[in-house]
């Protein structure tokens, strides 16, 4: 198990006279800078001129500025950028500002651990990675709450990282909720093990196929959409709301049983041997530089044909159409 820690572990203090400048105001971007500001940290936001999220920066009473004058300006920086982008703007428009005993943090592992940034020897670099997503660590900061959070260290020059990495994760409201310290390379390779092989890939063919079974036995689409992928919400939010007891308790007895009996037979020895090629895949480096290489000069070939064939699929339509009868979906 790991070490948790709140905010009583924790001395904000360690941020006095610093600035942190946030490369970056998308989902993280905004929740950090805001909170941090607010919990008394000097923040600067580093942005494009071009940005949409430059004025909605300044809306929020936030000194704004271009990349580079905010990574000139601060002792740390988080980056907050997309992933496939972050190495090269790291790269060209901080790392040259970045001075001794800096300090560059992240929100996850990437392109540390798979070696896309060589950050200096002379600087901290640590992690700190809300585990939701940036609207809910804006929403429970302004509640007096908080959004669990990891920390890693990577580099620690100053001696000093984890005491920075605490002080950062209790100024964006983490030390109220828990902080729990990873690393690099567990954080980068848990989130990407998760979101391929059961959050996203997983989920959607598994819901995918569902709905290709019952569709081709000559079931009605409607039916097969609100059966193999409408509700899973509804079992998924008890699932996170009190694990499966707390699920199995709320369905029928009926889905139960049939729970019991039906799921090993789809996950089967062969699907666990598959998972553990995915994960080696991850481990070895293989996943990483295949997605460096789609995503580099703008060669996104195949990402982008697969994303246009799902988006055609029947069970899109169909969904998109019953989604118009749920008044209480936002729009
Ligand atoms: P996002 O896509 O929501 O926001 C990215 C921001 O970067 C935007 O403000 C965009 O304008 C800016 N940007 C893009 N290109 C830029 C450029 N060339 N120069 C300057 N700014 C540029 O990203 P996000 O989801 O907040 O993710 C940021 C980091 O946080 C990633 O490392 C991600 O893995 C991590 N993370 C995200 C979540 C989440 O819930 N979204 C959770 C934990 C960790
Ligand atoms: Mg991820
Ligand atoms: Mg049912």
């Amino acid at each position: 198990m790991i070490k948790k820690y709140y905010d009583s572990d924790c001395n904000l203090g360690m941020l006095d006279g610093k600035t942190v400048a946030i490369i970056g105001y998308g989902s993280q971007g905004h929740a950090h800078a805001q909170n941090l500001k607010e919990s008394g940290v000097k923040v600067v936001v580093g942005l494009r001129k071009s940005s949409a999220s430059w004025a909605k920066a300044q809306e929020a009473g936030l000194n704004v500025m271009e990349v580079e004058d905010a990574a000139k300006a601060a002792d740390i920086v988080m980056m907050l950028v997309p992933d496939e982008v972050s190495a090269d703007i790291y790269n060209k428009q901080v790392a040259p500002y970045m001075e001794e005993g800096n300090v560059l943090c992240y929100a996850h592992g990437f392109n540390i651990h798979f070696g896309l940034v060589k950050p200096a020897a002379n600087i901290d670099v640590i992690m700190i990675a809300p585990k939701g997503p940036g609207h809910t660590v804006r929403s429970q900061y302004l509640e007096g709450k908080g959004v669990p959070s990891l920390i890693a260290i990577y580099q620690d020059f100053s001696g000093k990282a984890k005491d920075i990495a605490l002080a950062y994760a209790s100024g964006i409201g983490a030390g109220r909720a828990g902080i729990l310290e990873t690393t690099f390379r567990e954080e980068t390779e848990t989130d990407l093990f998760g979101e391929q092989a059961v959050l996203c890939g997983g989920v959607t063919e598994l819901m995918k196929a569902g709905f290709e079974t019952l569709v081709g036995a000559g079931y009605a689409p409607e039916m097969a959409y609100f059966e193999t992928i409408h509700e899973m919400k509804l079992i998924v939010d008890l699932i996170n709301q009190g694990g499966f007891g707390y699920m199995r308790y709320s369905i029928s007895n009926t889905a139960e049983y049939g729970d019991y009996r039906t799921g090993r037979r789809l996950i089967t020895d062969a699907t666990r041997k598959e998972m553990k090629q995915i994960l080696r895949e991850i481990q070895d480096g293989t996943f990483a530089s295949e997605f460096v290489q789609e995503f580099s000069a703008g060669r996104k070939a195949k990402f982008l044909a697969t994303r246009r064939m799902e988006s055609e699929h029947q069970l899109e339509k169909v969904g998109a159409e019953l989604r118009q009868m749920m008044s209480w979906l936002k729009k």
